[in-house]
């Protein structure tokens, strides 16, 4: 019934736009209130006199659900010719309001305030301005159909950044050019009081990283990082031999109150990280994924889009089941690109894939749910509950995505004798020639076709096993057949400890079987490790360890000598308003997950991350 209900009102509409369509909509955000997560918004909108559907964006690309920030549109007022006209929420969809356009009107004036979380898009010192937020739109138009002509109001001395063109700028106001909605949404710009431009190609394309920072001293870049940045718009190049945009921005936000972001346009990235992320080097090698990340998006995700993903506007509902490509693959290429770059090193790149070989094979959710239902059901797996996430599976179509690509990667290289690789999947698949911004979207067909191209092979039969299949063990041949061993060790993991430091947490999970908060709360648990099965689950409180209060080093040092303890390890344990005591019954000391070279293979991961372009 819903489907038909908007279907009818798409079809009604696109006629009544064809002809609002030779006047654009005009959008004046004043964003003089961001520090305080305010921001005020004014449109203009062509309209034709009758009933009317106002639509705020509700699907966003990139987050792949129905994210568009509802609760956040505030003060929406709706008035033309300064005479107030009275609006109605629809009684199923929340997103579209209604309205009647008397006669003789042909421009409706609509106001609103966008309150954003604390924490979420602002500080009292920088903003992202998310152009989605900001706006409505005739609901039945597609999104290209829509022309904005936008501008920004900016508070005393911030700065501005986007990738959207800029027609004149005069006393902090900015006037852009008049573009489509669709290129309006995917060109958010971020403001602030410090700032600093990196470029990073002198000559072509223009690549920059544009930032905006809580304090002057954040903006200080190694000068390596910045040799490194440089490169990685090299090695993307070599990666996939074309370029679908005509300038490409990283728009970094550095902020531990402005909240942590990464999200692909085709011509910029969004790139939220804390204050301390170019000069603390655990932050820095997050920095450099997440960096790496959100370029590779520009081609898988934002050119070559999975055809569930590819709507026409903001409302139509997205499918999920191709994630693990576009996010998988990116997930991939998000720690290639680093290491070909030399902003990680060998070591750093082995680690990341062994703690995400460690996680995925521990998954025990994955014994109920093959990896696409993380995929298809990625409206409620990326908002799923920390708790029980072991058992839950959240959205593992990212990092088991990732071993999937690389275990490809590895079969192609096998294969080929090293003539071949993954490379040239990219390059049939993302490649071809350089374009402006455009998306191509493609079917599970598509991917198995280019990589029978590349090297015939049963991929149909080799992904529907990873992929659509449940698979009790994660898919760790691309370490094992590129010459490397998944081994656990009492050094902690490097990407262990990223993880550790940005969500302040201790994790177990590979001894006693337990995620930790730095105060003792335990964030999840392993059903069918030592802390479960003594009784210890997630939303409990340890108080002590071994007789000892609880501190960070207290059961690190309590899982250390139990493997030369007979006893077990006692956790006094708050649940609710009461303690009890639980006996963890391992003696297996610290165990973190490494890679070990295997002799009796070639090296074939060692060359996955030899750089392209030098
Ligand atoms: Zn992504």
């Amino acid at each position: 019934m819903k489907s038909i209900r908007i279907l009818c009102i798409g079809v009604i509409l696109f006629f009544t736009s064809v002809s609002a369509l030779a006047q654009a909509m005009t959008l004046s955000v004043d964003a003089t209130d961001a520090a305080r997560n305010m921001i005020h918004s004014k449109l203009a909108i062509p309209v034709r006199p009758g009933p009317l559907t106002l639509f705020y964006p509700k699907w966003i690309p990139g987050e792949h659900s129905p994210t568009g920030p509802i609760n956040d549109l505030v003060g929406l007022k709706l008035s033309a010719d300064g005479k107030p006209i009275a609006w109605r929420r629809d009684d199923i969809e929340m997103f579209a309001f209604h309205c009647d356009i008397p006669q003789g009107v042909n421009v409706l004036d609509v106001t609103f305030d966008d309150l954003s979380q604390p924490e979420s898009t602002a500080s009292a010192k920088l903003a992202r301005i998310k152009w989605n937020r900001l706006l409505v739109y005739v609901q039945g138009m597609s999104s290209d159909a829509v022309s904005v002509k936008a501008s920004l109001k900016l508070p005393a001395g911030w700065h501005f950044a986007s990738a959207l063109p800029i027609t004149s700028e005069r006393n902090g106001e900015l006037q852009f050019k008049e573009v489509s909605l669709t290129q309006l949404v995917d060109s958010p710009a971020i403001i602030g009081a410090n700032f600093r431009k990196f470029p990073l190609s002198s000559t072509g394309t223009m690549h920059e990283m544009d930032t905006m920072a809580d304090s002057t001293a954040a903006l200080d870049l190694k000068p390596e990082t910045l040799t490194g940045l440089k490169s990685m718009v090299q090695e993307a190049y070599a990666l996939f031999g074309a370029r679908h945009y005509r300038n490409y921005q990283f728009l970094v936000t550095l902020s531990d109150h402005g909240g942590s972001e990464g999200l692909e346009h085709h011509e910029s990235s969004e790139d939220g990280v804390g204050e301390k992320a170019f000069s603390e080097e655990l932050e820095l090698l997050d920095f450099a994924e997440l960096m790496g990340h959100e370029y590779a998006h520009s081609w898988n995700g934002k050119y070559r889009r999975p055809a569930g993903l590819a709507t026409p506007d903001f409302d139509q509902p997205m499918k999920g089941e191709l994630l693990w490509v576009y996010e998988g693959l990116t997930q991939y290429l998000g720690k290639v690109l680093p290491a070909r770059s030399g902003l990680w090193s060998a070591e750093d790149f082995r680690e990341a894939m062994a703690a995400v070989a460690a996680e995925m094979e521990n998954q025990t959710g994955r014994q109920w749910r093959p990896l696409v239902d993380t995929a298809i059901d990625v409206q409620w797996s990326y908002p799923s509950p920390r708790a029980w996430m072991n058992y839950r599976r959240r959205v593992d179509y990212y990092d088991e995505g990732s071993l999937i690509w690389l275990d490809a990667d590895v079969l192609i290289r096998t294969r080929s004798n090293g003539k071949l690789s993954l490379d040239d999947f990219c390059k049939r698949f993302h490649g071809g020639q350089d374009t402006a911004p455009m998306v191509k979207p493609y079917t599970f067909d598509d991917v198995v076709n280019t990589l029978n191209e590349v090297t015939p092979y049963d991929w149909r039969s080799f992904l529907n096993t990873r992929v659509n299949e449940v698979a009790p063990h994660a898919p760790l041949a691309g370490i094992t057949n590129g010459g490397w061993k998944l081994v656990y060790t009492d050094k902690p993991n490097t990407e262990v400890r990223i993880a550790d430091h940005l969500r302040k947490s201790v994790d177990l999970s590979y001894s006693v079987g337990m995620l930790l908060k730095e105060d003792g709360s335990v964030m999840d648990v392993n059903p069918e490790l030592a802390a479960f099965k003594a009784g210890i689950a997630p939303g409990m409180k340890i108080i002590s360890v071994n007789g000892r209060t609880w501190s960070i080093d207290v059961v690190h040092e309590a899982v250390a000598s139990s493997r030369t303890s007979m006893k077990p390890i006692e956790f006094v344990v708050e649940n609710g308003s009461f303690q009890e005591t639980y006996k963890v019954n391992y003696h297996g000391g610290e165990r973190y997950p490494h890679l070990e070279r295997d002799n009796t293979k070639p090296d074939v991961l060692s060359n996955v991350i030899k750089s392209r372009a030098r």
